[in-house]
């Protein structure tokens, strides 16, 4: 039996970081080793630091961990970031530079061009980018890889069965985003109950660039961004956990709406073919009631790593429309990068 890695995980106290350490506490591969926040918690046990907000116990074996800054070096093989974006980018590549692979949920480095955005499923082809920035920054273990923001990755795993057997011409998504989403505390109470807010920080731009990155292609040491036109409108909603899109396409070419359904449906992917751990058996899955996908009835399908898919439908402006679902702290943040650990370390990058 191979020993586990050993895993530092920056922000651990967060809404994210929680959400790694219950995913990792039975991890067969990995195990939380050094955890890391602000000077609030630093010096103190996790236990101290964390006021744990998941349901049940904090894993016992990470309350007496000392928290540490997010800094290099720490006692561990790799990282896995959830800091906010302000502070990221630099933390993120001191690790990379003093040879730690980081794994990160934060948006500093998303769109580098030297930076694969990795969704397992989608686009493993962009490993191929870990060399060349390497080489590039000359890191020497070192590197970064990112997950995409929390209703990105929902948007871009279900267009991409459709890009890939159809060609996906342009698509408008709207998404009702959960509170969870916006860190702890987030949104205050009398902002958000009863209500529904209109606005969500960068997170439009976000969307539309990099949904075109992930359905892109590597050529030449960088991405070529899909030629699709992306718009988003996004909207905050009064519930806890699972971003919702509704979204339409136009396709490149002429298909049955049965042709549609299959290409959703049938959809399996690198992950599911190497039994990744974290890998959903469904990568997505298809609903054909009139009322799913809901956050509260669908959020932990496939164990919060699947998108559920349902009312899709001819769409009487572009081709298609339906609504996806997913898990914006499991298969949104920490789960996504769990499965891109998992991806890198079978594909000998850890
Ligand atoms: P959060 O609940 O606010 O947690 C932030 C974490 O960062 C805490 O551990 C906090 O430590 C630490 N931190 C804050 N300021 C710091 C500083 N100056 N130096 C070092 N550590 C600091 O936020 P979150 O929702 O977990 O999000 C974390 C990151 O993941 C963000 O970049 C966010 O955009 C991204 N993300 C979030 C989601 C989601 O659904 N929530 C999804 C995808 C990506 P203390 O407890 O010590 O303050």
């Amino acid at each position: 039996m191979n020993r586990k890695l050993r895993v530092g995980i920056l922000g651990a106290t967060g809404v994210v970081g929680q959400r790694f350490i219950e995913l990792l506490q039975d991890h067969p591969r990995f195990e939380v080793a050094e955890l890391a926040a602000s000077g609030r918690s630093q010096g103190k046990t996790y236990a101290e630091a964390c006021s744990w907000r998941l349901p049940g116990e904090m894993p016992k074996r990470v309350k007496n961990i000392v928290v540490q800054a997010p800094a290099p070096p720490l006692d561990c093989d790799f990282v896995f970031s959830s800091l906010p974006g302000e502070i990221a980018g630099e933390a993120e590549e001191s690790f990379a530079r003093a040879g730690f692979p980081v794994i990160t949920n934060s948006s500093p480095h998303r769109m580098d061009t030297d930076v694969p955005l990795l969704i397992p499923e989608v686009n493993s082809a962009h490993l191929d980018l870990i060399d060349d920035q390497r080489a590039g920054r000359g890191y020497e273990r070192g590197y970064i890889v990112t997950n995409p923001n929390c209703s990105t990755i929902v948007i871009a795993m279900a267009l991409a069965p459709l890009h890939q057997s159809f060609g996906v011409d342009s698509c408008i998504a709207t998404t009702m985003q959960a509170i969870s989403g916006a860190g702890y505390p987030g949104v205050p109470a009398l902002d958000i109950t009863d209500n529904v807010l209109p606005f969500i920080g960068g997170e439009e731009e976000k969307i539309e660039s990099e949904t075109v990155k992930i359905l892109g292609r590597v050529e030449g040491g960088q991405v070529e961004g899909a030629a699709m036109k992306v718009s988003a409108q996004c909207n905050r909603v009064n519930v806890l956990d699972g971003h919702l899109a509704a979204i339409r396409v136009k396709l490149t070419r002429a298909v049955s709406l049965d042709q549609v359904r299959e290409a959703l449906a049938s959809f399996t992917s690198v992950p599911q073919e190497l039994k990744l751990h974290s890998a959903p058996d469904r990568p997505i899955i298809v609903r054909e009631e009139v009322d799913r996908p809901q956050p509260r009835l669908d959020r932990e399908a496939g164990f919060g790593m699947s998108v559920t898919v349902g009312r899709i439908a001819p769409d009487s402006v572009l081709d298609y429309r339906f609504v996806a679902l997913g898990h914006n702290t499991i298969r949104g943040a920490a789960g996504a990068a769990i499965l891109n650990a998992e991806l890198l370390m079978a594909q000998g990058y850890l």
